[in-house]
């Protein structure tokens, strides 16, 4: 029978150079709480790394250990194949940015920019070109004379980041470095940062309790729960074929149905739910009588007023709430048994497209290849 989800740890390196490695780290604060629990990762030169779980699962504890700021009790950190466990923060070619990056107030953008710079006695030549540079890239040039207080939100971020990336760091590490900004500010300030850390190719590991945060910004993601990592891909990878009812769950929104498979062949499953039959286009690893859960995502089902055919892949239900986002329309359907289904339908003309109100039956049907079937 399904036993719990092997935590994953990553040992795939592809072609590309590994930066940075974590081997086994593991971390106990007041000799109990387990705050990261063996956990061995590669970063690859140039890419975005994400980190993504809820709230205390141990990602600000194993970035902070990437930074030197947290001793690990076990394991070891490599930076470009050098041993970096014991090496001080100070002296790791890596540089951190937190959710309040703290800017001097009383400085300009130029001079906070500069004021690192300064600290390691860099001649004012080399320290002019460096800060120029920097602002260019930031797009900040025509702001370098102004305080903080005289920019926007979006702007101060850039400037943190500025700052962050003007001693050239091998690797930059960000602390859910927009956390302090609004929604609408986020998601443009978001695709900044992402052109400039790309544009001077600087490898990062960022962390965020926002998955579209993560899916956005980074190349790959590692999803995070209780100190391990549950699964690490690109971001469609663990959206499309998450590995577990708990990664479903946590990435998106999903129904999940649970039932039992009733037919197992090499390339089509038969999973029998308490509110439909779900026949799947795939084999699983799994055998017959096994019990798994079924997940659909919600834009992955079509709503129709007509009886689909067949016995498979539809779900009947009342229309019990209607959900208006502009771009989309989510509706949920009670279904018989009580639960309720959600199912999107994208707003591709004006009207209201498939005509839907409350109360209304309907049904939901979806293709075979739109369901993922979980066995832990
Ligand atoms: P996240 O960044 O994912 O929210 P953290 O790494 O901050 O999580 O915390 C992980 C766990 O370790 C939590 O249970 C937290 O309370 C605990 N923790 C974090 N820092 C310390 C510390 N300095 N001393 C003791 N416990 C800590
Ligand atoms: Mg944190």
């Amino acid at each position: 029978m399904a036993t719990a989800p092997k935590p994953q740890t990553e040992t795939k390196s592809a072609e590309k150079e590994v930066l940075l490695r974590v081997e086994g780290i593991t971390k106990i604060y007041d000799g109990t709480v387990k705050a990261v629990d063996d956990i061995s990762l590669n970063v690859m030169k140039g890419e975005i790394f994400g980190l993504l779980g809820g709230s205390g699962c141990g990602k600000s504890t194993l970035l902070r250990m990437m930074a030197g700021f947290e001793r690990p009790t076990k394991g070891k950190i490599y930076l470009a194949g050098q041993d970096i466990t014991n090496l001080p923060a100070y002296q790791r070619p890596i540089n951190m940015m937190f959710q309040s990056y703290a800017l001097f107030p009383h400085l300009t953008v130029w001079e906070n920019i500069a004021f690192g710079l300064k600290r390691d006695h860099m001649s004012k030549d080399q320290i002019e070109s460096r800060v120029e540079a920097m602002l260019k890239l930031a797009q900040l040039t025509k702001y370098a004379q102004r305080k903080p207080h005289q920019l926007s939100g979006g702007q101060q971020q850039r400037v943190a980041l500025a700052r962050s990336l003007a001693k050239s760091p091998q690797l930059l590490l960000l602390d859910e470095p927009l956390g302090a900004l609004d929604k609408k500010l986020r998601e443009t300030t978001q695709l900044e940062l992402v052109n400039i850390i790309e544009e001077v190719g600087v490898t990062c590991v960022l962390v965020t309790h926002d998955q579209e945060e993560a899916m956005t910004m980074a190349s790959r993601i590692a999803v995070m729960s209780e100190g391990y990592f549950q699964q690490i891909g690109a971001p469609d990878e663990i959206y499309e074929t998450p590995n577990s009812r708990s990664v479903a769950d946590f990435i998106g929104n999903v129904n999940m149905f649970e039932g039992v498979v009733t037919v197992d062949e090499p390339d089509h499953v038969v999973v029998k739910c308490d509110e439909c039959t779900h026949y799947v286009g795939h084999g699983i690893t799994g055998n017959l009588g096994m019990a798994v859960g079924v997940a659909l995502r919600p834009e992955k089902i079509t709503l129709t007023k007509t009886k689909p055919k067949g016995e498979y892949n539809w779900c009947e239900g009342e229309v019990v709430e209607i959900v208006y986002f502009g771009d989309h329309t989510t509706y949920h359907l009670k279904t018989k048994t009580g639960r309720v289904i959600k199912a999107q339908e994208i707003n591709n003309t004006r009207d209201l497209s498939c005509g839907l109100t409350w109360g209304d039956h309907a049904y939901m049907h979806w293709g075979d290849l739109a369901m993922i079937v979980l066995t832990h």
